[in-house]
Parts: structure tokens; C-alpha cells; sequence
């Protein structure tokens, strides 16, 4: 890191440290998860007047006196908090899942920029949703991630016939949770570690790829979410690691 960088940042996470200070750690569109040190943080407000919250969108000022170590966040102007995903338990649950996936991700050069305006698209679709229920929404938080970390198949085709609509002309079709590899109900080999989805799932899978203001969090999708969220769960283990709390938290809400 050069010694001063300046850049628009979500901050996803804090940590107690020492005495008084907060290790923080950030999401950056041009270089990803950077952890930070912000000293004095939690004995005084003034250097961060409006605080460190998890989830807000923040202009930061990064510095690092010998160019190796853990970075100092010297300044943190807060742009954006999205109050209304704090007011709803089921968009808390979504947005905590966000940055879970966000934080254990391995995020290559080049896919950063793209997941930082996923997670500002999503934390913006949440905060002015009437409605929002926790499964559709942690669906479109996993599904986006993945589709953006180029771990689901896009467009959803089966990988060996590349058949247009995956399963044509019949479903399910078969995502392996190992891989992420799509086959079609003809060429599916490991089915026992495949998950089923039917047209409708595969299109709702589909969509987490795309605009996330296109994406239905309504309570209504809960019951179809709901299974392609469980099913995707090996997907998410097998990347993010086992111990993925934002999932327990959902599962213990809904
Ligand atoms: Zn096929």
C-alpha cells in the first residue's frame, strides 16, 4: 500500500483492540477486504465523529508509514448508514450475510470493483423495500456473490451439452455443490452431491446474477427461496468455510 490512499469503503466489520482502539475491516472496489487499525477509536469521538458501524458506507483515509503492515484509518467520513436494514430483522439477517461472504471471500484483481456495487446495490434494495423477508433476500446477497466470484455457471447452461435452458426439455437441473458446475437432467454424473432446481429456482438463481433492484425479496418468495437457499449451503461452505454464522442467524429467525 502506498503511504496515504483515499477511497469510498464499506465497512463490514470491527474488532476490539487493546484498550482503545478498533481493528476494522473494510471493503475497498479496487483492491477488496483490507483490515485497518483505527486508534483511539473507542476512547475518543474525534477523529470518528460519526463512529465505526458495521454496514455504512464511509470515504476513508488510509495510511501506512512504512508501506507493509496493517494500515492505519486515519479519517472516516460516513456517506451512507441504510438505517431501514437496521429496523428489520430479516434484512439484517440478509445484509449480515452479505458481509460475511464479503469478508471471507478470495477476492481476485479484477472482481472487487463488481462486488463492491453488488453489496451498495443490495444494502440501497433493502433499505427502501417496503417489505423484505430474510431468505429472498440472503438468496440474492449468496447468489450475486457467487455468480460474481464466477462460481455459478453463467448464463445457468448445462456445462457438457450447453443446452440453451440448462435442462431442456426437462427439469431439474443439477448444480453440483462441489463445483457449481451446471448439467442438465441427461448429463448430471454426481447427483447424490447435486441439488435439484426446477425451472423456477434455476430462474431465481439466474436473477441473483443480474440487477439487484430486479431481484423479489418479498415475503411471497420466502417459500421458494427458502429451498434453493438450503440446497446452495454446501456451495457456500465449500467457499466461505463451515462456520457461517449469518446462516445460523437466519435459520434461528425464519
Ligand atoms: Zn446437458
Amino acid at each position: 500500500m502506498s503511504p496515504a490512499l483515499e477511497a469510498r469503503a464499506l465497512l463490514l466489520d470491527t474488532h476490539p483492540y487493546r484498550e482503545a482502539d478498533l481493528v476494522v475491516r473494510l471493503f475497498l472496489p479496487d483492491r477488496g477486504n483490507v483490515s485497518a487499525m483505527a486508534r483511539s477509536a473507542r476512547s475518543s469521538r474525534k477523529r470518528f465523529p460519526s463512529g465505526l458501524d458495521r454496514l455504512t458506507l464511509a470515504d476513508v483515509r488510509l495510511s501506512s508509514r512504512s508501506g507493509r503492515g496493517m494500515p492505519t484509518l486515519e479519517s472516516a467520513q460516513v456517506v451512507e448508514v441504510w438505517w431501514n436494514v437496521r429496523s428489520d430483522i430479516g434484512k439484517v439477517a440478509a445484509a449480515s450475510l452479505l458481509a460475511e461472504l464479503l469478508l471471507k471471500a478470495h477476492v481476485e484483481p479484477g472482481e472487487a470493483g463488481p462486488l463492491f456495487e453488488f453489496a451498495c446495490a443490495v444494502l440501497n434494495r433493502l433499505d427502501s423495500a417496503q417489505q423484505a423477508s430474510g431468505e429472498p433476500a440472503a438468496l440474492l446477497a449468496a447468489g450475486g456473490i457467487l455468480h460474481r466470484l464466477h462460481l455459478l455457471p453463467r448464463p445457468l447452461v448445462c456445462s457438457r451439452c450447453f443446452a440453451k435452458d440448462a435442462a431442456a426439455p426437462t427439469f431439474p437441473a443439477w448444480l453440483d455443490g462441489s463445483t457449481g458446475e451446471l448439467r442438465c437432467n441427461a448429463h448430471v454424473e454426481r447427483r447424490s452431491q447435486s441439488l435439484a432446481l426446477q425451472e423456477h429456482e434455476l430462474q431465481l438463481l439466474t436473477l441473483a446474477g443480474g440487477d439487484p433492484s430486479d431481484f423479489p425479496i418479498g415475503p411471497e418468495l420466502a417459500a421458494i427461496a427458502s429451498p434453493v437457499l438450503q440446497r446452495l449451503e454446501p456451495l457456500l461452505v465449500r467457499t466461505f468455510g463451515s462456520n457461517l454464522r449469518s446462516l445460523a442467524f437466519l435459520r434461528e429467525i425464519s
